[in-house]
């Protein structure tokens, strides 16, 4: 492609709206152009990198089997009534109506769509394992859409569905997708996890999400430093705390702590450390009921542990009013003793003797409380947020380290989920009616495009990973008025395209200045450059965009030369750990 003639006019300076540098540097380079909060159009050469990704995971996907099919973007309320989610979905879910007053939204996720294409062509388990998929546009209505593809309201993304005879076959084929998805990400050239995290309160499901490790990553998860053990911080174990040798139980005593009410400010009043101190949580939940949650001071609750425990969709802090109705007392000195709300409690807290909490009276804790003999707690268990640095609950060896990531990609095992409510069966071999196991399988195109560029980047611009940049190689022609010059550039650009590479040729009437640091911005893997210095000497520059490394070669042997430091950098990408 010769850039006099491509639409991409680069920007120099840094974009005021975008904060993270991928939506930068992708505005900068101008890969994508805003339409709306979240709503973009993917320019050529942004575009070129969408069908890049695409076209890996279609071939890693189609490897496994799976069939590409094409669902519509507008959907029929009735079908989302059918799996009880129209009322569900919150207001990401954008419904609209047509003429005729029918209820339509936007799909942000098609489990009913295919569900309903399925049910009716699936008559017999002859006819599964079956896996659908297609790569197709989203909406979802993102409160706070930001960081331009990394969360969009209108997004590409990949999504699978797989049928199954029963949970084993469905089991084998969320481990083929996992599988793929790892070659996926792989082939990008990224650096990721696979992370086991919270699948809701449907019982039996699991789920991994495959994040890449990046500082700007919304997600926080925690790695084992020695055995496998990944997972997103809402759903990392905790390790059951090793018992205490218990030492005499002091008599429990009230005392003042005027205005006090954070761990910090009572642990510091009463100069206790913050582990001394019961915390006291008390949520609401979906029924208007109230439930205490009792960490250790320097605990902090996780709600998702919690929520999944009682089995509830949704659960929030209790307010005042709530607090005052539960307790007795105002919020800040919520505590155990007396209480008569449901309590669960951390296992921590089991192992805590002489401990302070609130009085539920103003300006008032108890001190020397110590769990069973001055309070009963309905249930021990894991309702805490693990912390980095903390033993490994799975191997007892390791420590947690925490990174952020990206969620570029998930893979969930359904169950019955939908095939129950939209009767979705098939006859088994004894003629049974039963119901197709499924799973769900997500990845987001475009988020995966931001999340290389967050990883793949220095300070003059992008750096793409060789399989899914725009193009191989950027060719500079240095002087465009010298018939020499302008030959020998044709000639290569000429060869490099017979060779099967991407080229895009800078053949504008700019200065070379200017035309290096778009190369450099634009990113692609690797820069030849035609001058006239340079062709005194008989020679052209090749330089590698990653490493900065330069060559100087006769044209002819350019092109070889560029085969063979794209397969080196190329190995060497699909490799990253
Ligand atoms: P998130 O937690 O980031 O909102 P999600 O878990 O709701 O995402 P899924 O339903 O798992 O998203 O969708 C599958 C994939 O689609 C995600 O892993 C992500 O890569 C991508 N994706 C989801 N929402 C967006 C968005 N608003 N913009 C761009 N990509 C998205
Ligand atoms: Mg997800």
């Amino acid at each position: 492609m010769r850039m006099s003639r491509y639409l991409l006019n680069t920007l120099k300076e840094v974009p005021r709206e975008a904060e993270t540098l991928s939506h930068q540097l992708m505005l900068r380079s101008c890969m994508i152009k805003k339409i709306a909060a979240g709503i973009y159009t993917y320019m050529p050469i942004g575009y070129r990198v969408i069908r890049k990704i695409e076209a890996i995971i279609r071939e890693e996907l189609n490897r496994e089997n799976c069939i590409e099919l094409l669902m519509p973007a507008v959907q029929p309320a009735e079908l989302w009534k059918e799996s009880m989610r129209w009322d569900f979905y919150g207001k990401e879910l954008l419904r609209f109506k047509d003429r005729k007053g029918a209820d339509f939204c936007m799909g942000p996720t098609h489990e009913e769509i295919i569900t309903d294409v399925v049910r009716r062509e699936l008559k017999s388990y002859r006819q599964l394992p079956l896996n659908l998929y297609q790569i197709q546009t989203k909406f979802r209505d993102e409160i706070r859409p930001r960081y331009g593809l990394m969360r969009g309201r209108e997004f590409i993304m990949k999504d699978a569905y797989s049928f199954d005879v029963d949970d084993k076959a469905s089991e084998k084929s969320y481990w083929s997708m996992y599988h793929a998805y790892a070659r996926i990400f792989h082939r990008c050239g990224l650096k990721f996890r696979a992370v086991e995290a919270d699948s809701g309160a449907i019982g039996g499901s699991f789920t991994h999400e495959f994040h890449v490790l990046a500082d700007t990553g919304e997600d926080t998860v925690l790695s084992c430093s020695h055995c496998e053990y990944t997972a997103n911080i809402e759903k990392a174990e905790c390790r059951q705390p090793d018992p205490i040798e218990h030492g005499i139980l002091e008599k429990i005593e009230k005392k003042e702590t005027p205005g006090k009410k954070s761990v910090e400010e009572v642990a510091e009043f009463l100069s206790v450390k913050p582990d001394k101190l019961i915390k006291t949580m008390i949520f609401s939940t979906q029924d208007g009921t109230s439930v205490a949650v009792l960490v250790r001071g320097d605990h902090e609750v996780n709600e998702v542990k919690v929520r999944n425990f009682l089995g509830l969709n949704a659960m929030e802090l209790a307010d005042e009013d709530l607090i005052q109705a539960s307790t007795g007392g105002p919020s800040g000195f919520s505590g155990p003793v007396g209480l008569n709300i449901r309590i669960l409690a951390d296992a921590a807290v089991k192992e805590m003797e002489n401990a302070v909490t609130g009085a539920n009276e103003k300006d008032t804790h108890w001190v020397n409380v110590n769990p069973g003999r001055d309070f009963v707690v309905g249930e021990y268990g894991d309702f805490r947020l693990a912390e980095k640095g903390e033993r490994c609950p799975r191997c007892d060896k390791g420590e947690y380290e925490q990174f952020k990531g990206i969620e570029v990609g998930q893979v969930f095992r359904l169950g019955e989920k939908y095939s129950k409510s939209m009767n979705c069966s098939f006859l088994d071999e004894n003629g049974k009616d039963k119901s197709a196991v499924m799973g769900c399988y997500g990845i987001g195109v475009g988020r995966t495009a931001a999340a290389a560029i967050e990883q793949n980047n220095d300070e003059n611009g992008i750096v793409w990973p060789v399989n899914i940049a725009p193009f191989d190689v950027m060719l500079l022609n240095l002087d465009i008025q010298d018939d020499s010059v302008n030959e020998a550039a044709q000639r290569l650009y000429d060869d490099l395209k017979s060779k099967g590479l991407e080229v895009l040729y800078d053949e504008r009437d700019v200065r070379a200045g200017f035309k290096f640091k778009d190369a450099d911005l634009i990113g692609l893997p690797i820069q030849v450059i035609v001058g006239k210095r340079g062709l005194k000497e008989g020679l052209a520059e090749v330089k590698v965009r990653r490493t900065g490394e330069r060559v100087k070669e006769s044209p002819e042997n350019v092109p070889a030369k560029i085969e063979a430091l794209l397969k080196n950098l190329k190995e060497q990408e699909e490799q990253r750990r």
